[in-house]
């Protein structure tokens, strides 16, 4: 608005001056090296007078306006409507006249908007009279300035007649003369405004200062700090350029004056190097370009120092070209990292690139190369306006962003960490599946282990018995008897019960297999091994087949009367049996040899089988088919 206000008075404004310039080209007699304003009632208010000036270069400041003046100098016209020398050690002397055709004396002011000019001389001539001569100028304290103003204002009182003007510049920075001829009303118009427009524009950086402070104290984010130096810095850099500073804050301090404009602008080349660095990052993402943009800070803080005690000539120069290699790298900087995808970077440039074209502007018409008009003498400002504006964009934008990366990456995080419970609770499932499996594996192998061992009994046992039984008979066999006798005999010599043991032999059986055939002889044998089997159940007795035709009967608990009662039946019913073989009836006898004692603990087994077996002995010594018993011995007490 306060902008758009400003355009349409400066455009008018110029319109007004091309009146006046047409008008004054039309006024005759004027030469371009002393060019005459002619100043009538409808002279415009406001004169730019830039294309109206000669001017003369003095190499070596050493010209009096009266050598000036001097018919040996050779005045130049000016072919510039914004005069403009750029940085230089010369001084230059401008001139003109002014021709007052009113009848009444005119009052005019003579502004020159550069206020860090050093030396500016103003001498009024009138009838080749010398009637008014200032010396303005920041090496000047403020109140001395004839008229309180930030720019150089000089009046001048114009009496009906020509008026010659000479003006003289001297400075160790630039040498710019965009002076303009004011109607005193219309200059306090003018300057009502142009302060409004000041304000508004340091109203604006305060504001955003103080508002950005107060986000770095809630914050304590670094780069709202790099930033607020850098709008502070600019801040004083722009009001001392234009001499505000020195009208309103520091009026008396020439010497900190002089050299404040280097000095902010070094300090604002220092916050912006570190603001760059800073904000993109560069130290993540490219060492050397961290370092190089560190080495600018530094850099920037040598020329800081150094504007304190180099000469100003040197160090504006220096301080001017750093804000420009500064003002490209961060912005080179800024592109390269919007271009590598950081998608904050995008307003930074955006602002970088506006600070930039303005502070080309700037620089390029330092040094002469364009005219002064309302947009250039301000593209600097309205660059770092934009700059300033869309920066703190770019931190809110940045603040956004990285809140969204935040939240993003804790959604990623989550996201992870359900993903890692999920593959727990998948690796605790599987390993007790395992587990389940292992088992019931082991438990498979354990029954397998189990069914073998089983078998592996049965196998025993039909081992064992087939080892204690006796393949013919099925009766057991004399080792399973040896076994038995032995288990018994102690368990009667514990007891001291009786053991008896029969003896029984079959009679004549050679003559049966001589006869029937050795079959039949095995037939008869099974025969009558499964009678005896009949015959002999008491709970603890055995039945063995003792070899041959002979068989044995250990009868537990059993005296000798018991062991002959047994046998003398036994032999009856063999006597009795009629065994079938081959269609025929076959009978035999038995003889039977019988003993019994309660064994002691040192007599054998050995001592009982061959007591029955000597009695078996008798028994076929008497004639067969009969029971005898065994003579008891000493050692064994006799049970009849
Ligand atoms: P004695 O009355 O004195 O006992 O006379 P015997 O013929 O029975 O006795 P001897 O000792 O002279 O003969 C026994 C016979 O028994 C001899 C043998 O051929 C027969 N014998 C032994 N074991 C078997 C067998 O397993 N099967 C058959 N068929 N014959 C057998
Ligand atoms: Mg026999
Ligand atoms: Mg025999």
């Amino acid at each position: 608005m306060t902008l758009n206000v400003c355009s349409r008075w400066v455009g008018a404004v110029l319109l007004a001056c091309g009146a006046a310039v047409a008008a004054w080209a039309a006024t005759p007699g004027h030469t371009t090296d002393f060019p005459l304003i002619a100043l009538t009632d409808t002279t415009p208010t406001r004169i730019e007078l830039g294309a109206h000036l000669a001017y003369l270069e003095d190499p070596d400041r050493k010209l009096s306006q009266e050598q000036a003046s001097g018919p040996l100098q050779t005045w130049v016209g000016m072919d510039r409507t914004s005069p403009n020398f750029g940085f230089t050690d010369k001084a230059y002397w401008f001139r003109f006249a002014l021709d007052n055709r009113t009848d009444k004396t005119q009052q005019r002011l003579l502004e020159l908007p550069r206020a860090f000019i050093d030396d500016v001389r103003l001498f009024h001539l009138h009838d080749s009279q010398l009637i008014t001569k200032y010396a303005l100028g920041d090496e000047q304290p403020f109140v001395q300035r004839v008229v309180q103003h930030q720019n150089l204002v000089m009046p001048l009182t114009l009496a009906p007649g020509v008026h010659q003007i000479y003006l003289r510049m001297a400075s160790s920075g630039t040498i710019e003369a965009p002076l303009r001829l004011w109607e005193p009303a219309a200059f306090q118009a003018a300057a009502a405004k142009e302060h409004l427009l000041a304000g508004a524009v340091l109203g604006m950086l305060v504001v955003m200062i103080v508002y950005n402070l107060f986000i770095y104290l809630s914050t304590r984010d670094i780069n709202y700090l790099y930033y607020i130096a850098f709008v502070a810095s600019y801040l004083l850099f722009w009001s001392t350029l234009w001499g505000y500073t020195f009208a309103y804050v520091w009026p008396n301090e020439i010497r900190w004056n002089s050299i404040a404009v280097p000095v902010f602008i070094a300090s604002a080349c220092v916050a912006a190097s570190l603001f760059a660095d800073s904000f993109l990052k560069l130290r993540r993402f490219s060492r050397p370009l961290h370092w190089g943009v560190l080495g600018l800070a530094w850099a920037s803080a040598l020329l800081l120092a150094g504007s304190f005690v180099l000469p100003y000539q040197l160090i504006i120069r220096v301080n001017s070209a750093m804000i420009l290699v500064v003002s490209v790298v961060a912005l080179v900087c800024g592109y390269w990292r919007w271009w590598a995808g950081a998608r904050f970077a995008r307003f930074y440039c955006l602002s970088w690139t506006s600070v930039f074209v303005g502070v080309s502007v700037l620089t390029i018409g330092k040094f002469g190369l364009l005219p002064s008009n309302f947009w250039i003498d301000n593209a600097s400002q309205i660059g770092v306006m934009l700059l300033v504006l869309l920066l703190s964009f770019t931190l809110a934008d940045r603040i956004n962003t990285d809140r969204s990366l935040r939240i993003n990456a804790q959604a990623v995080a989550l996201a992870h960490a359900q993903k890692a419970r999920a593959s727990q609770k998948a690796l605790i499932d599987s390993t007790a599946q395992a587990n389940r499996e292992l088992e019931s594996r082991v438990q498979e192998r354990t029954n397998e282990l189990h069914d073998a061992l089983e078998k592996l009994q049965t196998l025993n046992a039909q081992l064992q018995r087939l080892s204690n039984t006796d393949s013919l008979t099925q009766v057991g066999n004399r080792a399973y008897f040896d076994e038995a006798l032995q288990t018994e005999h102690k368990r009667a010599s514990r007891q001291k019960q009786p053991l008896a043991l029969l003896l029984l032999d079959i009679d004549h059986f050679k003559s049966i297999n001589d006869t029937w055939g050795h079959p039949a002889g095995d037939a008869c044998l099974r025969y009558l091994a499964d009678f005896l089997r009949q015959k002999v159940q008491r709970a603890g007795d055995v039945l063995a087949r003792y070899g041959g035709e002979e068989f044995v009967v250990l009868l537990i608990n059993s005296t000798l009367g018991d062991a002959l009662d047994v046998a003398e039946e036994l032999r009856a019913d063999i006597a009795r049996l009629e065994i079938p073989i081959e269609g025929r009836n076959l009978r035999i006898t038995a003889s039977f040899g019988v003993a019994s004692a309660i064994p002691a603990s040192l007599t054998s087994t050995a001592t009982l089988v061959a007591d029955a077996d000597k009695a078996l002995y008798e028994a076929k010594h008497h004639g067969r088919n009969c029971v005898r018993a065994a003579v008891p011995r000493i050692s064994t007490r006799q049970i009849s």
